[in-house]
């Protein structure tokens, strides 16, 4: 019998002590069929922020998963802040954290922390933002964010065929220090380039360039800013909006109130075609209510379940299972990565895939 499988029987015969007697969570107790995992090994979990719905599912999700193999977990939250997160990783490497599973503020800044990771031979999972310009990333656990893009630009087509065109179109994207960002923008403008280019899609602010367009730590104000500045220069004269291309869940939400607060969201005049991304609770409602018209739909659960899968196979001393290998070149090498599928997401099809599937209630919409 090898270690790790004694640790399995040791953790479930102390699992199935506790579950006479304590009030934990279904979810956090190791199951009957928990066959890896360690009492005594630790994980150290960091997330950007809590200002966005999706990491708290994240790391809930991450947490009780492995917990349910048996693991420990420290998870962290730095609500984007760079040295705290900087600080959190530091004192799990000090905690003595075998494996670190790391969702980055910054790409590029965690080098030092990873390499002292390294130096304690302590194996790092990035998780659905690739970490930059560091050696010391074993595995990447992500959406395919290129296909996140194009869905976001096709849904925002869908929604402009319902108008007369050419249609006038303004363009916001992510966070420019996180990877993922122009992997989103890349995807969409795969698809609107050609339609801007024969005139189907006209940017009438002129500004198409992701610098320009980019949303630093996708804060909403900002975004929401930028809607109402697009607005007053470009939008006199009876001028209307006819989509936005938005990102982010949050970021829709602070365009649209930028519109509200510009005249639209009337009968007539009604909202834009704006598109987003995370299903968040308020955009679900957003989108059932007729004002934000789609999201993209990124089942946390799953890419908890998939990077808990890697995790748990490098710390038995296996190799995970990856399903790219050729585009996730962080500056220094190319990651290994699982890449899972996102969905669009609008009025036609939430119930199905967000209610249905169990994501959020149907009375949490109301
Ligand atoms: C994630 C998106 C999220 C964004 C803002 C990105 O890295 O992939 O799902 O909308 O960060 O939190």
């Amino acid at each position: 019998m090898k270690l790790w499988q004694i640790s399995g029987v040791a953790v479930l015969a102390l699992a199935l002590t506790a579950c006479g007697s304590s009030q934990k969570t279904v979810d956090a107790q190791p199951s009957a069929g928990a066959s890896s995992g360690a009492a005594n090994v630790l994980v150290g979990v960091t997330m950007p922020t809590r200002s966005s719905e999706r990491w708290i599912h994240d790391g809930d999700n991450v947490k009780a998963q492995l917990e349910k193999l048996g693991y420990q977990v420290d998870l962290q939250y730095a609500e984007d802040d760079i040295p705290t997160q900087a600080n959190q990783i530091e004192n799990q490497i000090t905690k003595g954290a075998k494996l670190l599973i790391v969702a980055a503020i910054d790409g590029t800044a965690l080098t030092s922390q990873l390499q002292t990771a390294a130096d304690n031979k302590i194996p790092v999972i990035s998780y659905d933002r690739l970490i930059r310009n560091s050696p010391n990333v074993d595995y990447y656990a992500t959406f395919d964010n290129f296909k996140v893009g194009v869905q976001q630009a096709t849904s925002l087509l869908k929604g402009l065929e319902a108008k007369k065109g050419p249609y006038n179109v303004e363009l916001f994207g992510g966070s420019p220090d996180d990877n993922n960002a122009t992997f989103f923008w890349n995807g969409a403008m795969s698809v609107l380039d050609p339609k801007i280019k024969d005139g189907t899609v006209k940017v009438v602010s002129g500004q198409t360039d992701f610098k320009t367009a980019a949303t630093l730590r996708w804060k909403a104000e900002t975004a929401q800013k930028r809607m109402e500045d697009l607005l007053t220069r470009y939008y006199g004269g009876g001028k209307k909006v006819d989509g936005v291309l938005s990102p982010y869940d949050g970021l829709s939400i602070g365009i649209l109130s930028a519109l509200k607060s510009s005249g639209y969201g009337t009968s007539g005049q009604p909202y834009p075609v704006v598109t987003g991304q995370d299903a968040e609770l308020a955009s679900i409602k957003s989108i059932v209510a007729d004002e934000q018209y789609s999201t993209i739909f990124k089942d946390t659960r799953k890419l908890a379940e998939q990077t808990v899968k890697m995790a748990d196979a490098v710390l038995k001393g296996g190799k995970p299972e990856v399903n790219n290998t050729k585009d996730y070149d962080n500056g220094t090498k190319v990651v290994p990565s699982y890449l899972l599928e996102s969905v669009i997401v609008d009025k036609t099809n939430y119930q199905q895939e967000i209610i249905d599937a169990g994501y959020y209630k149907a009375d949490q919409i109301k």
